[in-house]
């Protein structure tokens, strides 16, 4: 039997960061599914749909093939076959994704394609709804959280150490306008599980979010 790690929370509290790392630690492997979403909505923005017009979004879904691949570990999202994984990191995409994943076509043409990554392997899965809607038996539940205030330095620390030019406080409204999107949609809004263990990464650094969320897994293996 697979053994499965969900870890959902809101955007910008690290989910990423900790689940690639933890996947090394556990051997485990790392599905992004965010990084699914936005394979889709480059799609629509390469395509010129409008993202806030439901039945343009789920008819052109139709046409979307997005996979995940690993190369020496790494995860690689391809969209219709094209290696993708640069392109989907802009915050034209982040915003497409905030819109598009809240609709139905778009959930249900991801949903069976993690579960099934899940069925076959040890997997740490991070999202939204991993808890709550696509693994509600996963043996680990986490949800992962931070302030905005935590959540939008990080993130404007990242863009500076890239040498890129941004502002704290558009950076933190969008952070609030993705978490909105999220926590307010129809199907699979972000929340916690009932059976999820907050962790609130606030004021810990990575290796301390590593150690504890590891200690967690550890006890149910
Ligand atoms: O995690 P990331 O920021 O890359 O996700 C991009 C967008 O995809 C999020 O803003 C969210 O709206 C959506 N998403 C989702 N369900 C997931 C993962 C991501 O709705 N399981």
């Amino acid at each position: 039997m697979a053994f499965n790690v969900a870890i959902d929370g809101p955007a910008g509290a690290g989910k990423s960061t900790i689940a690639k790392r933890l996947a090394k630690e556990l051997d485990f492997i790392y599905v992004d599914t965010g990084a699914m979403y936005r394979g889709i909505a480059l799609y629509m923005i390469q395509n010129g749909i409008d993202g806030n017009n439901e039945d343009a979004v789920s008819k052109e879904v139709e046409n979307v093939n997005v996979s995940i691949a690993y190369e020496k570990g790494a995860q690689k999202v391809l969209l219709n076959g094209e290696d993708v994984s640069g392109k989907i990191r802009t915050e034209e995409v982040s915003a497409m994704a905030s819109k598009t994943s809240a609709y139905k076509a778009v959930r249900e043409k991801l949903l069976d394609l993690q579960r099934d990554m899940a069925s076959q392997n040890n997997v740490l899965m991070d999202g939204r709804d991993i808890g709550t809607t696509i693994l509600p038996n996963a043996d680990v539940k986490i949800y992962l959280t931070a302030s905005v205030e935590t959540r939008a330095k990080r993130r404007y620390d990242e863009y500076i150490a890239k040498g890129e030019s941004c502002d704290l406080k558009a950076i933190e409204e969008d952070i609030k306008t993705r978490d909105h999107n999220d926590m307010t949609r129809e199907i699979s809004p972000l929340k916690k599980a009932e059976d999820a263990i907050e962790v609130d990464s606030s004021y810990m650094t990575i290796d301390e979010v590593v150690e504890e969320i590891k200690t967690i897994c550890k006890e149910k293996m």
